[in-house]
């Protein structure tokens, strides 16, 4: 199904997320992660994609199994920033003919230690997302910043980037993670009166670790709110209690998001049933299956 027709729905709903394997040896494993994510049937699972593209291979696979063997709506991740034009155009085949019709385009991170961007080679997801549209007829997503992209100085040019991205034949929007409800709020606002109106999902991240959050502030720029930090000094050093008191966070979170109108959320699951599970439970009487 297109997620395009699922976020029509005025019902809350949940989605949720799985990362491929870095090598074929892990396949099965997140194979498994995936087909018990499925069993809590969310409305769809989205599978991420290596910058690098090395991983691209196993988000197509993963994608179609999720489709075809668990009868569950799949959104495959797409990254442009280390590709050539041929190499993006053969895995858009390949979405064509696993029957995969939601794509998240996106340009990946910038690579460290390579050329970019490629002579003659995608720049920007916005370029991506025009090449999708030309090739076939995919329901296409796309990713927004509601604390503003970390490249972009500004807030209002990153607003303005967006609405040409969402321009260039965008169908719904995810967001980055974010810890503090307001930012959401104040951010669509911000969008809507810029006139970006397609639909726009929040994504959630229920942090279950210490160590995971200093790779958040260090990879994302979000910011951490005291009542959150509180949560982590008081429990961080205590494994089982961190997880139960992150689940409840973005419990709270989500419930908060439905409360206010969204009908919609994405959970950024991290190939972990157990916590997806948990976030299901907590919203049993909330998210109807
Ligand atoms: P773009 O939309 O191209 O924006 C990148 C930067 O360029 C922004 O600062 C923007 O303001 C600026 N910009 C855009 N257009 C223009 C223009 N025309 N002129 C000037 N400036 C411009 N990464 C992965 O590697 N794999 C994944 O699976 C993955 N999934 C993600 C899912 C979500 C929901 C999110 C929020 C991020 C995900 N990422 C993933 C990370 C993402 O690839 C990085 O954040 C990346 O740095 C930006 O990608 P983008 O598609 O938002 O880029």
């Amino acid at each position: 199904m297109r997620i395009s027709e699922i976020l029509k729905s005025r019902e809350p709903h949940i989605s949720f997320e799985i990362f491929p394997p870095k090598t074929d040896a892990g396949f099965e494993s997140v194979i498994h992660a995936a087909d018990q994510i499925a069993e809590l049937r969310p409305s769809y699972i989205s599978v991420t994609y290596g910058a690098g593209g090395g991983t691209s291979k196993n988000t197509v696979k993963i994608a179609s199994h999720i489709k075809h063997n668990k009868n569950v709506t799949s959104l495959a991740h797409l990254t442009c920033v280390s590709s050539t034009k041929d190499m993006v155009h053969k895995v858009i085949d390949e979405l064509k003919e696993q029957g995969i019709e939601n794509v998240l385009a996106l340009r990946g991170d910038i690579p460290q230690d390579s050329e970019f961007p490629l002579p003659n080679h995608y720049r920007y997801a916005s370029e991506l997302i025009e090449d999708i549209r030309s090739r076939g007829d995919f329901c296409i997503g796309a990713a927004c910043y509601p604390e503003g992209h970390v490249e972009t100085e500004h807030k209002a040019d990153d607003i303005l980037n967006l609405k040409h991205k969402v321009d260039c034949g965008v169908d719904f929007l995810t967001t980055q993670m974010f810890f503090d409800n307001s930012i959401l709020y104040n951010f669509l606002y911000r969008i809507r009166e810029k006139g970006i109106t397609v639909p726009v999902v929040p994504g959630i991240m229920p942090v279950t670790s210490a160590k995971q959050i200093k790779r958040i502030g260090f990879l994302s720029g979000t910011m951490l709110p005291q009542r959150f930090l509180a949560v982590v000094d008081r429990f961080g050093d205590d494994p089982e209690a961190m997880k139960q008191a992150g689940i409840a966070y973005a419990t709270d979170q989500i419930i908060d998001l439905f409360a206010n109108g969204v009908n919609h959320v994405h959970v950024y699951s991290m190939n972990k049933p157990e916590v997806a599970e948990a976030i299901m439970k907590n919203l049993s009487q909330i998210v109807k299956a």
